[in-house]
């Protein structure tokens, strides 16, 4: 075979390029990824030291099996490399006083997420506001608030996820291109050819996961369909002793509200006593240009969070940190796993919407099986990219 032919290449080494390079590589195909930065990096949607995972997920069942088998994968790769993936802190996710409030398109998140642990026999308590207001009084009730606590929930530590797959990728015989931006994807009779300046590439098969930037490959009509939006983290003080905060006393947890960029989420204070916890809302309202978008958060920024989150949470006035990130949005809030419409060669991954983490693992078996057999285990239904 030349060196330049593949059997398939993945475009983008973030979350699902990286979970996809490793699953290709494992079943012995000749792969080649490629990513115009060092991965992993701060500069798409998957930096931030957290990302939560719960097994009940309330967007929908059928995203129920790919949290579960993202599971077992990052104990898989926990044990081949030695590193710590998955923390299962525990999960508390509650509405606020209106039941009805959208998260990732579900408009009724916390009767979807209790639904769906009944559903998979998944272990979980649905709580009221008395049994609440004692097994976390870190945060504040206002009285109507309906809760679910999930023990298996908890949070993934994405860079070393990505870290850990693409070295083990390597280990297994792919080949990884760092700081090589991809300039064209050209579907071919047949084949795909890959442009970047370190030369065209061929392959059987291309897997494009390039988040934010994956409207460029592809043809205008399509490109409404991916939405970018800037997102921000915070890493606050807490207000008291910080022993309620720490992993063990203080679970992840989402707060939903009155409308979705009230939704309110974070995690225990994994930075140990002086790092403080991470805290965030989600952000609708503007779309930005991954390479224009303003990567400082600003004072304003900072106090308008502090006044949402102190709403509902014992926070301190001080932040210590702040960062911002990309969310790519479809109309829906579903993912986008599917051949191109035109050409089978290409098979397209944007699962992100704000809630792909915790299904990366999976997602790279999903999109493995794609691209080798043309066909894959995992329901794929509400994933087909639709016009
Ligand atoms: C602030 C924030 C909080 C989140 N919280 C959660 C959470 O708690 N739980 C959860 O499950 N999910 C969460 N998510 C969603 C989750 O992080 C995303 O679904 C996931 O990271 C998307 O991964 P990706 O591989 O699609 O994108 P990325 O990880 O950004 O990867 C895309 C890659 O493509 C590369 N690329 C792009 N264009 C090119 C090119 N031309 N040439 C070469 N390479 C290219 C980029 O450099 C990048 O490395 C959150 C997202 C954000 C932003």
């Amino acid at each position: 075979m030349p060196s330049d032919r593949w059997d398939v290449i993945v475009v983008g080494l973030g979350a699902m390029g990286s979970a996809a390079l490793y699953q290709l590589s494992k079943r012995g195909v000749r792969v080649l990824g490629i990513d115009q930065f060092s991965p992993p990096h701060d500069r798409g949607s998957s930096h931030g030291d957290t990302r939560l995972t719960r097994l009940g997920v309330g967007e929908g069942a059928h995203y129920v099996p790919l949290a579960m088998r993202s599971h077992e994968i990052w104990r898989e790769l926990e044990a081949a490399s030695g590193e710590e993936i998955l923390s299962e802190t525990g999960g508390f996710f509650f509405s606020g006083e209106e039941q009805v409030s959208p998260v990732h398109g579900a408009s009724d998140f916390i009767t979807a997420t209790i639904a769906a642990a009944e559903q998979f026999g998944i272990e979980h308590e649905v709580l009221d506001v008395e049994a609440m207001r004692s097994r976390f009084p870190q945060f504040k009730y206002y009285g109507k608030e309906v809760g679910y606590y999930e023990p298996r929930a908890g949070f993934v530590c994405p860079e070393r996820a990505i870290d850990v797959q693409l070295r083990l990728a390597e280990s297994q015989g792919a080949t990884v291109w760092r700081n090589t931006p991809v300039t064209a994807v050209e579907p071919e009779d047949g084949s795909v050819r890959v442009v970047t300046d370190r030369g065209a590439q061929t392959a059987t098969r291309v897997v494009l996961t390039a988040g934010a930037w994956i409207s460029r490959f592809l043809e205008p009509q399509y490109s409404d369909r991916f939405a970018v939006y800037r997102q921000m983290l915070f890493w606050f003080d807490v207000d008291g002793s910080i022993d309620d905060f720490m992993p063990g006393r203080f679970p992840v947890y989402i707060r939903t509200d009155r409308t979705k960029d009230d939704v309110l989420y974070g995690f225990p204070a994994v930075d140990g006593p002086n790092g403080g916890i991470k805290i965030a809302s989600e952000q609708y309202l503007a779309q930005c240009d991954p390479d224009r978008m303003d990567r400082d958060v600003s004072d304003e920024e900072v106090a308008q969070m502090h006044a949402l989150a102190s709403r509902f949470l014992r926070i301190g006035q001080c932040c210590q940190r702040a960062t911002s990130c990309l969310f790519t949005v479809t109309p829906d809030g579903e993912f986008v796993i599917d051949f191109h419409p035109r050409h089978s060669e290409l098979i397209l991954a944007s699962p992100c919407s704000g809630h792909g983490f915790k299904h990366s693992a999976a997602i790279g078996e999903m999109l493995a099986e794609l691209a080798i057999d043309g066909e894959t285990r995992f329901e794929r239904g509400p994933f087909v990219f639709t016009q």
